[in-house]
């Protein structure tokens, strides 16, 4: 048991207790609080037989080379798995490269591949270029999609069904029991992108089989860290997902790992934050003239709020505006570039507040890739909510011309 740990049958305690604690084995080093980022590559034998014997524990948090990871990477391992409730995570260089490491592994040539069209853009682009090289076929289907709508798309080579819960841009939140129902039924792995959800959706309770995390976004939550995370919940996809990252030579620096278990101190305290201002910036434009519908599962108006309610705990502070159809993409670049406080760039979970355009990045293979109207994307960072309003209202000034 780690030296930190809550004594057992303790009751379980809040997020961010837990938070405060995780991923602090064996830390008590000289006193201080916190892990060393422990760097190497040779990591020294005490014999031939001990050599031998640590081979054929190298998945198993046993340190035998520095590609297999460290006592840093370790405790931001234990503390994800922690997270997500899964039994094992790997920690590998981005959040993409979490996306890329369990296709890789559930796929080979001639199987079938499911994928939301509302798919985070980079992981649509790996379906369409190496893995259709491969001889991996795709179907992209409707994120909304029921389990009898699952059940028909489902083929008999499919052997994994990838969810993205809300969708990239648009929001959609997926029916992941029903779609997790319909998969094991025919024995297809369910894959999910869970960086929006964080620890509001408890993956492997709805049926998921691997959790995929860019850390990169509230884990940092600095806007200083590219890293990802793939969690799983039996020592079988263990195997599965370990050795793809051990063949792929994944593999992530301890600094980075470092400044990931920094940010999960804070991060319950950011989320919740994040999350009321979140709300209380997407009722003020839903309230606005110049806005047709504002894509926030956590408002009454989203089209899979019961859902929303049903498996998601919370919200983070991430949302999508879609302006009236009399805008243009136009209007909505020059009400951006008019904000002083909203940074214009790609990523979110940082402390500070970003607006994107996404009008043009939305791909549909399914179904209508037509919203409505211009579309943007908002961050809500640690700025004083009623500060973002102020400078969101001046901007929509800007929105004609
Ligand atoms: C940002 C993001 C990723 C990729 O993370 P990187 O660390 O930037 O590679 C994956 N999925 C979603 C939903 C994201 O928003």
């Amino acid at each position: 048991m780690p030296d930190d740990a809550p004594p057992k049958g303790h009751p379980p305690q809040a997020f961010a207790t837990r938070m405060s604690h995780a991923g602090r084995a064996g830390t008590r080093i000289h006193g201080f609080v916190n892990p060393a980022v422990h760097r190497g590559s040779t990591v020294l034998q005490t014999s031939n037989a001990a050599r031998r014997e640590g081979s054929k524990r190298r998945f198993d948090q046993y340190m035998t080379y520095g590609t297999q990871g460290g006592p840093t990477h370790y405790a931001l391992e234990d503390v994800i798995a922690e997270i997500e409730g899964g039994t094992r995570s790997l920690i590998v260089g981005t959040g993409l490269a979490a996306v890329a490491v369990p296709l890789l592994a559930y796929l080979k040539a001639g199987d079938h591949c499911l994928m939301p069209d509302s798919v985070y853009g980079p992981g649509r682009n790996l379906a369409n270029g190496l893995l259709k090289g491969w001889g991996v076929e795709t179907t992209f289907y409707d994120p909304c999609v029921d389990e009898a709508g699952m059940a028909a798309l489902l083929r008999p080579n499919t052997k994994v069904v990838y969810t993205e819960s809300p969708g990239s841009h648009t929001f959609e939140v997926q029916d992941i029991p029903a779609i997790a129902r319909a998969a094991h039924a025919r024995g297809a792995k369910v894959l999910m992108d869970n960086t929006w959800g964080i620890h509001h959706f408890m993956p492997f309770e709805k049926g998921v089989d691997v959790s995929i995390q860019a850390l990169t976004k509230y884990v940092g939550g600095h806007s200083d860290v590219l890293l990802g995370s793939v969690t799983v919940n039996s020592d079988a996809d263990w195997q599965v997902v370990r050795g793809a990252g051990s063949q792929l030579g994944q593999y992530a620096s301890p600094d980075e790992c470092w400044l990931a278990l920094r940010g999960i101190r804070t991060m319950p305290v950011r989320l919740a934050r994040q999350e009321a201002s979140g709300i209380e910036v997407a009722r003020w434009f839903e309230a606005r003239p110049e806005v047709n519908q504002v894509m926030h599962p956590a408002l009454p108006s989203h089209p899979q709020h019961a859902l929303w309610k049903r498996d998601f705990t919370g919200a983070c502070s991430l949302f999508g505006v879609v302006f009236r159809p009399d805008y243009t993409q136009d209007d909505v670049e020059r009400f951006i570039d008019n904000l002083t406080l909203f940074g214009i760039g790609a990523s979110w979970g940082g402390f500070e507040s970003l607006a994107t355009v996404t009008t043009g990045n939305i791909t549909r293979t399914a179904g209508t890739g037509n919203f409505g109207g211009p579309m943007a994307r908002i961050h809500i960072g640690l700025e004083e909510p009623a500060d973002l309003i102020a400078d969101l209202e001046q901007g929509l000034r800007h929105l004609r011309a």
